[in-house]
């Protein structure tokens, strides 16, 4: 099977987004693929965080992973800082690197613009630890979204490099594009995200999604109940396709077309629906506890340093360092 490989950052809560936008697919993933499943931590760092928050996001981002159906048994389930070989590649990597074409990726640009004159050099060269996480296991695969398809050519600029300098090495990374639709916030205006305060928490218990669902945004043109709708244009529809059967979403979509259905009714069966799919994990959650969690990142810790350091061994020898 192809190597696959994705990660995602400690950096609070899972909410619908994620799981729609990536671990639902993560889940599904395996057993095609020879998945790599890595919880990003030293990237977390690369924007102002919380130190003494961090151990415990770690934590508990891998319960909640665990609880969605990341299976340790066919997945490599580690936490990045673990390997020490991600950073020692990217160096190498970063020697390949140039100043100008990490100075052209837009998420740069955007979040360095967010921290008014605070952006670290860790942030400039995040997408060369990012193209390190993918080169070090080798991973012929790498799930994307829209947002990261920059990053991803990236690393296959700096593969291609790494190759034609010191020789065939490193396969080149191919995009799997996702088709999973962007999740909005329920205030309509930007993405999902927790820092806007915009978002249904993954572990939410039913009554907190039903409250939180009703006063989401829908489409602005159905002002009264015999409005008109138009299902496109509304993320309750987005949502209800991630968590409805694909019979009740195309009736749904017709009913919302004639005012067949009004938003509350139809916020109503999104809500059980959601919450009947959510159920099992908030219980898989709750019923996993720390010292389990750790003993799964340990083993997948070993399992992934094993295969990183037999790419670093020989990274080191065709880069032409003195071994001993
Ligand atoms: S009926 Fe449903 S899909 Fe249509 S606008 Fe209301 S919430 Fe959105």
């Amino acid at each position: 099977m192809p190597r696959l490989l994705s990660g995602i950052q400690p950096t609070g809560e899972l909410h619908i987004g994620n799981y729609l936008g990536a671990i639902k697919n993560w889940v599904l993933l395996q057993g095609s693929y020879e998945t790599f499943y890595c919880i990003v931590d030293l990237h977390a760092m690369t924007t102002p965080y919380e130190p003494k928050e961090m151990s415990q996001r770690t934590l508990e981002l891998a319960k909640a992973l665990l609880a969605c159906g990341i299976d340790p048994q066919q997945s490599v389930f580690f936490v990045q800082s673990h390997v020490k070989e991600h950073t020692e590649l990217a160096w190498v990597l970063m020697c390949l690197a140039t100043m100008g074409e990490l100075s052209r990726m837009t998420q740069f640009k955007e979040k360095s613009s967010e921290q008014k004159g605070h952006a670290t050099a860790g942030l400039f060269t995040y997408p060369v630890l990012q193209a390190a996480d993918i080169l070090l296991y080798k991973a012929e695969v790498v799930p994307v979204g829209e947002d990261q398809v920059q990053h991803l050519e990236f690393t296959r600029d700096v593969c291609r490099r790494f190759n034609s300098r010191f020789g065939q090495f490193f396969p080149e990374p191919k995009p799997l594009l996702s088709k999973t639709p962007r999740i909005m916030g329920l205030d309509g205006q930007t993405k999902m995200s927790k820092s806007r305060n915009n978002h249904i928490p993954l572990l939410a218990a039913p009554e907190e999604i039903s409250s939180l669902l009703k006063g989401a945004y829908t489409d602005p043109a159905r002002l009264r109940r015999h409005d008109p709708g138009h299902p496109e244009i509304c993320n309750i529809f987005t949502i209800h396709k991630g968590f409805s059967t694909q019979e009740l979403v195309s009736s749904i979509e017709s009913d919302c077309r004639t005012a067949g259905i009004g938003c509350t009714d139809c916020k109503k069966i999104l809500a059980e629906n959601m919450a009947k799919s959510l159920e099992p994990i908030r219980e898989r959650y709750l019923r996993l506890n720390d010292s389990e969690v750790l003993e799964v990142l340990c083993a997948g810790a070993t399992k992934a340093q094993s295969v990183a350091k037999e790419t670093m061994k020989q990274v080191r020898e065709k880069i032409g360092l003195l071994l001993v």
